[in-house]
């Protein structure tokens, strides 16, 4: 045991992409709150934020055909992707905010535009992307979408996956220019860079152990520095668990309420990467497929260009898989220590639930690197293995929980907020849609936790993010002058981008 000891207003656990958000948010709002954050691995951004673990789509709804679905009648529910929409122009504001402010730089280093396309095979499925396309294009968030099932332009859209396609099936995409790629990893980086240039204490190799509550109101945390091997203790007013997949084990061990009956179910992810330059520039686009049945939505394929370590790669996947970790490098006994008698039932509902999409997994993880290459041959007729390599990704840990709709060990896709009734501690859980919708998601965090500080918080945070509070859909004039503004700042206006590391 050491006697290293200090007393914060604020404890981050977890060096990912939200605590490096919140962190940031609360250093604008109240500059003198002091911070802390403890992050098990030696670098921020390790886990499932970083650049090779994620898919670094900018999750704005412009292609992910499962955040619209047909209803009954044959017309398509757009409310998801209006909602997930706003999320990213939200997440946008606040990251040209930051450029603005010279809080970070090069936004290419983390954002670049690129075309996001939806591409579907076979009559039923054309029909659907038409119904899918005209309802969307219709709504001011998504100007700029295309639809074409004319195989002349989309060979000029997507000469790779055109090319030596010899079926007659009918086949057809949307592309709207709008889209991005995410670096997540290197923003997650830039944001605890500029946190510790704020005083922030970043602890690296501490992993939180064990959490309490004080005599006095406060939060008592345990942690590990695994470099000494000896155990500290720090308190603080308000603590955020952004642990990714380990925010369930510290959620169970806060022993709040509202973390209990809740339980997780891990999903793998693999990648295939080219490694033939040749290949590789023949692509330009984020092209997104329509999942299996069976499949999670997260599962949903794509070939995606990436910009990633200073250089423009190809990517397929991912491929789900199941694996007990509950963290990319976590335990095999992560699934089984999450199971407490709080949530056991739970659990094992959802177990009796999904036995087919535990044996889709399960299926998944055992694909040869030929059958995964057959696989991308739907996207690439003409693909050939050894132009592709097999890459891990992150781990999704999926909440589980009783629900009304569901019922008794409901799998939920999204991203919840788990915080105690006072806002002492918040959690965050799942993984969908992530990474992009971090900054809508802090600011849930904020208004659970700090309601008291959000009417004198306003004028700043509007400062940030100019349509805070308002639906831009409903304000199309607002929509325009947030899309040049932010186009510009983050440099998203580049028709053919370069990626290059600025001066
Ligand atoms: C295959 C895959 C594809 C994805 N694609 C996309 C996408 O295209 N777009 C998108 O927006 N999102 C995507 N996501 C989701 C996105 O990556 C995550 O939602 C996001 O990175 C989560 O950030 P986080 O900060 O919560 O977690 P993480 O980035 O996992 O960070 C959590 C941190 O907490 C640390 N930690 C854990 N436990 C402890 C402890 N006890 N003590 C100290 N530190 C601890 C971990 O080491 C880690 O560094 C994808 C995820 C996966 C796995």
């Amino acid at each position: 045991m050491s006697n290293q000891q200090t007393s914060t207003d604020v404890i981050l656990i977890g060096a990912g992409i939200m605590s490096a958000t919140l962190g940031t948010f609360l250093k604008e709002l109240v500059p003198d709150w002091e911070i802390t954050v403890f992050e098990k691995l030696a670098n921020a951004g390790e886990e499932s934020s970083n650049e090779w673990n994620n898919a670094g789509t900018g999750h704005a709804a412009l292609c992910e055909l499962n955040y619209t679905v047909e209803k009954p009648d044959g017309s398509i529910d757009i409310s998801k992707a209006i909602k997930i929409n706003e999320q990213f122009q939200v997440t946008k504001q606040f990251w040209s905010y930051l450029v603005n402010s010279s809080l970070i730089h090069n936004p290419h280093e983390f954002i670049m535009p690129l075309p996001h396309m939806s591409m579907v095979q076979g009559e039923e499925n054309v029909e659907f992307l038409r119904k899918r396309f005209e309802a969307l294009s219709k709504n001011p968030l998504f100007q700029g979408m295309e639809f074409s099932d004319d195989s002349g332009k989309l060979k000029e859209w997507i000469p790779l996956i055109m090319q030596d396609r010899d079926s007659d099936e009918p086949i057809a995409a949307t592309k709207i220019d709008s889209g991005t790629d995410v670096n997540f990893g290197a923003l997650t980086r830039m944001l605890i860079d500029h946190l510790e240039s704020k005083n922030v204490a970043i602890n690296y190799n501490h992993s939180v152990i064990d959490m309490k509550r004080t005599s006095d109101g406060l939060w008592e945390v345990k942690v590990k520095n695994l470099d000494s091997g000896t155990v500290e203790r720090h308190t603080a007013k308000f603590v955020f668990i952004g642990g990714g997949g380990g925010s369930l084990h510290l959620l169970q061990k806060s022993g709040i309420p509202e973390g209990k009956h809740i339980g997780g179910f891990p999903v793998s992810g693999l990648f295939l990467v080219c490694n033939n330059p040749d290949v590789v520039a023949r692509h330009h686009a984020k092209v997104y497929g329509k999942a299996k049945v069976g499949a999670p939505p997260m599962s949903v394929p794509h070939l995606d260009t990436r910009f990633i370590d200073n250089k423009k790669s190809l990517l397929f996947g991912p491929f789900a898989g199941f694996t007990p970790k509950f963290l990319k490098m976590g335990s095999n006994m992560d699934l089984l220590n999450s199971v407490k008698p709080n949530n056991v039932l739970t659990m094992l509902a959802a177990g009796a639930k999904n036995v087919p999409l535990t044996k889709y997994l399960i299926q998944q993880l055992m694909l040869s690197k030929e059958q995964r290459i057959e696989e991308l041959r739907e996207f690439i007729p003409n693909a050939k293995s050894e132009d592709w390599d097999i890459v891990v990704a992150g781990q999704r840990v999926q909440v589980i929980k009783d629900t009304e709709a569901g019922g008794k060990g409901t799998l939920q896709f999204g991203t919840e907020v788990v915080s105690a009734d006072d806002g002492s501690v918040a959690a965050l859980l799942g993984a969908s849609p992530g990474a992009s919708t971090a900054v809508s998601v802090m600011l849930e965090v904020m208004k659970k936790c700090f309601p008291q500080h959000m009417k004198a918080w306003e004028t700043k945070i509007k400062e940030m993010i100019p349509s805070y509070g308002i639906s831009l859909m409903n304000n199309p004039e607002l929509l325009k002058e947030v899309h040049i503004s932010t186009e510009r700042t983050l440099g998203l206006g580049d028709k053919d981008p370069v990626f290059k590391k600025e001066a």
